[in-house]
Order: C-alpha cells, then sequence, then structure tokens
C-alpha cells in the first residue's frame, strides 16, 4: 500500500514535469517565427498563431512567359495546358489548397499573374485580410472578396495589428526586358470575374513590406528592385531580396542594399526560380544562376548569412534581433 502510494506520487510528479515541459515548449514555439518559401516570390512567415503570407503563388501555371530576363521561361517538354494572356485566369486549386490550409494576412507587392492569381481564392477560403495596391484590391473586389478584408495602401502607412506591425514600403518593379519594362497600369474598379489573365496583369504599382513580429524585423520584396531612400532607417535581421537575373541591370544592387540595411544577419533570395515550372521540375539552372547573387550578397557582407531555401521547407529564425 505504501509502495503503490509511492508510485502514484512519482506518476504525478512525473506527469506534471512533462506538463511543465511542455507548457515551456509552446510557450517558446509561440515566439518562434518560422518561414516557408512557396517558389517565386512566395512566403509564408508563421508564429504558429498568426500566418501572414507575402505573394503566394502555388499554381505556377505554364503561362505567359516575363519580358526578356525575367524569371520565368518554357521548360522544355512541359506538357501542361498552356495559358495566353486572353485565358481566364484559373488557379490550381487543388495545389493551392494542398500547401495552403490558412492564413491571417496576405501581403501582395504588386499585381502580376504571378504574385496575384491565387489571392482570391485563399483570400475567400481563409479569411485573410489582403493587403495591398488600389489595383490589387479592385481584383479582389472583382472575385467578390469581402470589403471588410481588403486594406488598401500606396506605401507609406505603417500599421499596428494585434501580433505584429507592417510597413509597406514604395518599391519599384524589376527591370526587366533589359530595363524596357515599364507600366503604370493598374486593375480598373469595377470588374467582375471571371477575368483574363490580362486583366490581372496590370502592375499597379510595387511595394515592398517591412514585418516587424516578435523579436524580428523581416523586410520582403517581391522583386529585383528597390528605392534606396526608403531603405534608409530600416534594420531588418531577415531581409527576402529578389534574386532574379535582371537585377544586373541595376547599379551595384547588392552591395547598396546590404549598406542601406546595415547588413542583415540573414538574407533569403526570392523570386529566384523559374516560376514557370512545376514545384517538381529541376531547378538546377536557376539554382546555379543564383550563385552569382549569393557571392554578391556575402561580397557586400560578409557577416550575413544567405539561406538558399527550398520549397516549403520550414526555415526557423532563432538569431536574436540586433
Ligand atoms: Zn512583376
Ligand atoms: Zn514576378
Amino acid at each position: 500500500m505504501v509502495k503503490s502510494g509511492f508510485m502514484c506520487f512519482v506518476l504525478v510528479a512525473t506527469l506534471l514535469i512533462a506538463l511543465a515541459a511542455q507548457d515551456q515548449r509552446s510557450a517558446e514555439k509561440s515566439n518562434q517565427v518560422v518561414l516557408k518559401y512557396l517558389g517565386t516570390a512566395g512566403w509564408e512567415i508563421t508564429d504558429g498563431t498568426t500566418a501572414i503570407l507575402i505573394d503566394p503563388y502555388l499554381s505556377r501555371i505554364n503561362g505567359p512567359a516575363p519580358p526578356g530576363a525575367g524569371s520565368g521561361h518554357f521548360m522544355a517538354g512541359d506538357t501542361r495546358r498552356v495559358y495566353r494572356w486572353g485565358d481566364v485566369a484559373s488557379p490550381d486549386f487543388a495545389a493551392i489548397d494542398a500547401h495552403i490550409q490558412r492564413a491571417d494576412f496576405v501581403l501582395v507587392t504588386h499585381t502580376h499573374y504571378d504574385h496575384i492569381l491565387d489571392v482570391p481564392h485563399i483570400a475567400l477560403k481563409t479569411g485573410a485580410a489582403v493587403i495591398g495596391t488600389e489595383s490589387t484590391e479592385n481584383v479582389m473586389r472583382a472575385y467578390g472578396v469581402p470589403e471588410g478584408q481588403l486594406i488598401t495602401v500606396r506605401g507609406g502607412e505603417d500599421y499596428q495589428f494585434s501580433t505584429f506591425s507592417l510597413k509597406a514600403i514604395p518599391s519599384i518593379h524589376s527591370p526587366l526586358d533589359h530595363k524596357h519594362y515599364f507600366s503604370s497600369a493598374m486593375a480598373p474598379a469595377g470588374m467582375k470575374a471571371p477575368l483574363t489573365l490580362e486583366q490581372i496583369h496590370p502592375e499597379g504599382g510595387t511595394l515592398a513590406y517591412l514585418i516587424r513580429f516578435h523579436s524580428h524585423q523581416i523586410l520582403a520584396f517581391g522583386g529585383m528592385n528597390y528605392i534606396e531612400r526608403e531603405m534608409v532607417g530600416l534594420e531588418p535581421d531577415v531581409a527576402l531580396i529578389g534574386a532574379g537575373a535582371s537585377r544586373k541591370e541595376i547599379y551595384d544592387y547588392s552591395g547598396r542594399l546590404m549598406r542601406a540595411l546595415h547588413y542583415p544577419a540573414i538574407v533569403l533570395p526570392t523570386h529566384w526560380d523559374n516560376f514557370l515550372a512545376p514545384f517538381e521540375a529541376s531547378q538546377q539552372p536557376a539554382l546555379e544562376a543564383l550563385q552569382s547573387f549569393v557571392q554578391e550578397i556575402v561580397a557586400a557582407s560578409p557577416k550575413t548569412r544567405v539561406i538558399v531555401p527550398k520549397y516549403f521547407e520550414p526555415i526557423p529564425l532563432d538569431t536574436p534581433a540586433k
């Protein structure tokens, strides 16, 4: 009897210790920020409670290529349906649903199909707030995303949300087509779905975002350009930087950016893969091309750690913020 009483005490004590450890783990977990690369310029950033998506594009349709030196090109042997500009913009719902279960916020950098095609479905399915330009929000309206979910920004806003704050930063689009790309087009109000690929593709201006989340400041770009003066005063510890080939059109792209940002601890290249290829295709040529970006960053900022992300692989942030 004494013995079984003792055993009972040991069991309860063990259980209490285990529960305490679990409590501590979940407390730690709630402050742990984890990033996940979704391909193209797409990211998920979450602390396990709040999920923020940036330019989520899971469909990876066999769509039109961007003008010269863009980061999408037709893949030889691709037997999937070819989408042209006049075709109805049809996301791959199965691909989205396989990878996106929940979202609280979707940040959109600009209204190009490789950034926005999947956002109406994600917004309708998750109820997430969509933050973006007027052009982006007009595309959401066309698909019936409720007004209450739409937060229109132009760049310069610095907003507090319950678990993070967000600065929308004026930016500029990648200098595609050897600097000949330029667009002042925006998606107009009053459109009604179904829209064509062309209708969801007027740039509508370009934004970057600074997310302050727990002890981290994460700066996210949706392409290969930035406005240097808008970087002044930002101190991100993590920067998602456009690493496609069109960055080479820009004077001292990586050097100017690293200096302006005061040498962030972590750089994650974004928009570097061939987004016209399905997830399962080899990205070997893009990975090889990415090496020159890694070298540029390390040359400009030797203490920065460049992490080449793998699709959907969690990247936990555990470095203390500056
Ligand atoms: Zn674009
Ligand atoms: Zn793009």
